[in-house]
């Protein structure tokens, strides 16, 4: 696997970690489709402070998340692209949205969450599970 890097549309911001992605997951919650204007997230979970911002640094909007914990979503503030996540009730992990990776070749998501809010028309993988909401605590 490539080390990970990406960045926005605008390219002011830019990430790279050199730790081993912990999971990755296609995220179906309205919010994810709120805040990417599309169908769903793809999030690549890696542990906390191993990724580094290497231009930038994002602008915050600070969401809630069904726990009632905050999520603190990362965003270019000059293009708007969405970086990366950081999720209070998982705390070990951020969530970098993978469509700003530079490479996405090595990707394969291994779960749908939120499958709930799924819109109608997405067809998912028979493959992988499917979590109706939040995935169960590891
Ligand atoms: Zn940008
Ligand atoms: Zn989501």
């Amino acid at each position: 696997m490539p080390t990970i890097q990406g960045g926005c549309l605008c390219g002011a911001v830019r990430y790279r970690c050199d730790a081993a992605p912990l999971m990755t997951a296609i995220c179906n919650c309205k919010n994810c489709q709120r805040q990417t204007g599309t169908s769903f997230s793809i999030l690549v979970a890696v542990p906390k402070g191993t990724l580094v911002m290497e231009r930038a640094q994002p602008d915050t909007y600070r969401d809630m998340g069904e726990s009632g914990l905050p999520v603190l979503r990362r965003f270019c503030s000059k293009c708007g692209s969405p970086i990366f996540s950081e999720v209070a009730a998982v705390p070990a992990m951020d969530f970098i949205k993978a469509g700003t990776l530079d490479d996405t070749s090595w990707l394969e998501p291994q779960v749908n969450i939120w499958c709930d809010s799924a819109q109608k028309w997405v067809h998912m993988s028979d493959a992988i599970p499917r979590v109706p909401r939040n995935p169960p605590p590891a």
